[in-house]
């Protein structure tokens, strides 16, 4: 039996944000798909375009060229089968509102009737382990605690598609560690797919069953690489293993390749101007 499992369709994708001498061209030319039910992670050197690619997915903003498919539908605003976790969890969450009320919002909005609102919100704190907490404030946790928060609105909305924009790099190393198991914990108990984008290449091959790497701008796909690491994974265990090694080295090593590569482009850029071949 075969069955289309294409959960996104990035199709030739790219965008110039401004016009004129001052435009720039962020993403050139992305291209990949992703399976229903997959983790994948994203990972590129800064300013390679990664928030510009998310926001593009996730109908915040507009690509110039290419198209973005979700669930056979193109994106052209906010997918209701989707749900975005951003860095910035301070800035993300309502400091007037109750945990609770906080993961109740969009489920408000969307008019879901009070009892199920209260089932699944319930579920989704008991979820991310802060059961115990729901009527505190936002600003009475910590940071991990808050960025769980956001998780468990997230996770509520019952998405098919998670997006995570490097949900964990301002909290501690510990709180981060635990952050991932989370991650990894909900995507396989909630059937969920997962694009999870971070600069940390560690985080990257220890979360994903697929690391795509991006080169530096203008942003083309560098490679897939396919993380044959256990289905179970633990943070002391998968870490010290060999291949665990191997995969991080090769990401690693793709990186700098493309570090390198955008470190050439001003150089190239003079050369090709007559105003400035002479210098
Ligand atoms: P990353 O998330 O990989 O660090 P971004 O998507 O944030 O990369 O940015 C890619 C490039 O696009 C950067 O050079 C950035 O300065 C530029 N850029 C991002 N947003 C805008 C914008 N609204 N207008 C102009 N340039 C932008």
């Amino acid at each position: 039996m075969t069955m289309n499992s294409t959960m996104l369709d990035v199709r030739a994708l790219n965008k110039i944000y401004g016009s004129g001498p001052k435009q720039l061209e962020a993403i050139r030319d992305l291209t990949f798909t992703i399976g229903k039910g997959e983790l994948v992670c994203i990972v590129g050197p800064s300013g390679a375009g990664k928030t510009t690619l998310l926001k593009c997915i996730a109908g915040l903003l507009r690509p110039t060229a290419g198209s973005v498919v979700l669930e056979g539908a193109p994106v052209t605003g906010p997918p209701p089968g989707m749900a975005v976790v951003f860095q910035e969890y301070g800035r993300s969450l309502f400091p007037w509102m109750t945990v609770r009320q906080n993961v109740e919002q969009p489920l408000k909005e969307r008019r879901i009737p009070r009892a199920e609102r209260t089932q699944r919100v319930d579920d989704a704190l008991a979820a991310v382990s802060l059961a115990d907490v729901p009527d505190s404030y936002p600003w009475q946790l910590s940071g991990g605690m808050q960025q769980r928060v956001a998780i468990a609105r997230a996770v509520a909305s019952e998405p098919h598609v998670l997006l995570m924009d490097e949900p964990f790099a301002a909290v501690d190393a510990q709180t981060r560690a635990d952050l991932e198991d989370l991650v990894r914990t909900l995507w396989r108990r909630l059937n969920m797919t997962i694009l999870f984008i971070t600069h940390d290449i560690d985080e990257s091959v220890y979360l994903a069953e697929r690391v795509l790497v991006l080169s530096g701008r203008p942003t083309v796909v560098m490679e897939d690489v396919h993380i044959d690491l256990p289905e179970s994974r633990s943070q002391l265990e998968t870490r010290s293993t060999a291949r665990f090694a191997e995969l991080r080295t090769h990401v690693y090593s793709l990186i700098q390749r493309a570090k390198a590569h955008a470190q050439d482009q001003p150089q190239k850029t003079p050369g090709a101007n007559p105003e400035r071949a002479v210098v």
